[in-house]
């Protein structure tokens, strides 16, 4: 029998996790299981931000044209943003969330010591894909970025890459990604001081080596706003994707005139990091789901365990271990259906549940639950408070 690998739409319908419709063309409904794991993910972003001191904002999707204009990106983005005219003013959907970081930024005086000031947004973003080239969760026109815009000094650039470049690292490799990094330098048709582009693209390639990351070069190949760093990875099935971007901006922070006051007490254009982890959480779901084929690990499955009574006479004992399991924050099912055992373990197999825990006379008697996987291993018989350990444990430790 081959094992035929399937696409994220086929997985997403078969898990119950999401779905498409025409009615919002390149939008995704997010299902209660397939919103388990944006979730889940989206904290574990959170967290990691919020412990390196981010500031995490939440910033509007209707925005006036005005503030695009200013900020440079209309003459290049407008094409691709939606756009709107409310009571004689012309607004858009914004596409990135960097103008509005940028407002931000500047409600307050910045001093040298502010800096770097890293805002997060998990804004809900929209551009304009043509709806020919829309596919499932690769291609969407409504998304969110895990974005976050780092406002810094020049003397802080090297540092602040570095410490990016091992968090990046070292979230891929939760998943079992590794990852490459790529060096785009500096353009043709580059703007901004030419001496600044030469420290920077000597601070990020510094910062590369200092992180002892796998890197290579992109000659010519940064916007021509600032330096970059790609990030690519490979799943599974050995296919390469590009997720991550840490890009250097010297031109928005021109462009909207921010400032802080240095040490001297003159006022300085900061420098603004673009960077995000995962690109979008939704193209990062869909390639999770097809790197896992749906059998995601046991910290961002939807259900974490299903309870299979052997008849229907145990599923009053099976509620109660279920509830004792979801007390302790496991996700559980019961297949309380009247069916054979084999039908309910087919059905938790297909849903790619991990753990599959049978009740019958035996287990009641002796207080003990019988365990196997989703692989159809065995584990054999054990008390469900070590059970709970040792999901606990696994969950700890995502496996
Ligand atoms: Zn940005």
């Amino acid at each position: 029998m081959t094992n035929q690998l399937k696409d994220h739409r086929q997985i997403g319908a078969e898990l119950d996790l999401f779905s498409f419709h025409e009615e919002a063309p390149g939008a995704v409904f997010w299902h209660h299981k397939g919103y388990i794991i944006y979730r889940i993910l989206q904290e574990y972003l959170r967290n990691n931000l919020l412990n390196e001191g981010y500031l995490e904002v939440f910033t509007p999707v209707m925005v006036k044209n005005d503030l695009f204009k200013r900020s440079g990106h209309w003459d290049f983005y407008n094409k691709n943003m939606f756009k709107l005219e409310v009571d004689k003013e012309f607004y858009s959907l914004k596409p990135m969330n960097c103008p509005e970081a940028c407002l931000i930024y500047q409600s307050r005086v910045r001093s040298y010591v502010d800096l770097p000031l890293r805002i997060a947004d998990f804004g809900v973003l929209h551009r304009n894909e043509l709806s020919g080239v829309l596919g499932g969760l690769f291609r969407v026109r409504q998304f969110t970025i895990d974005d976050a815009h780092h406002f810094i000094r020049p003397d802080q650039i090297q540092d602040e890459i570095e410490k990016l470049l091992v968090f990046i690292e070292n979230f891929y490799k939760i998943f079992g990604f590794a990852s490459e990094f790529f060096l785009s330098t500096k353009p043709d048709n580059a703007m901004g001081e030419e001496k600044l582009w030469e420290e920077a693209e000597k601070d990020l390639e510094k910062a590369l080596k200092s992180a002892k990351v796998k890197y290579g070069v992109k000659e010519k190949d940064g916007a021509f706003y600032g330096p970059k760093i790609d990030i690519q990875i490979k799943d599974s099935q050995g296919r390469d994707w590009q997720l991550a971007t840490i890009q250097l901006d010297f031109q928005i922070p021109q462009k909207l005139k921010l400032e802080y006051i240095d040490k001297d007490g003159k006022p300085k254009r900061p420098v603004i990091v673009h960077r995000a982890v995962t690109g979008s959480l939704e193209r990062f779901i869909g390639i999770l789901t097809e790197h896992y084929q749906g059998a995601f690990p046991l910290w961002l499955s939807p259900v974490q365990v299903a309870i299979l009574p052997i008849t229907d006479k145990h599923t009053g004992y099976a509620k109660k271990i279920a509830d004792k399991l979801r007390n302790a924050g496991i996700r559980t099912e019961v297949f309380g259906k009247s069916d054979t055992l084999q039908a309910k373990i087919r059905e938790a197999t297909l849903q790619k549940i991990p753990y599959l825990v049978i009740i019958g006379d035996k287990e009641i008697e002796k207080n003990e639950i019988s365990l196997r996987t989703r692989d159809g291993k065995d584990l054999g018989k054990l008390n469900l408070s070590n059970f709970l350990i040792r999901v606990k444990e696994e969950i700890e430790k995502k496996v």
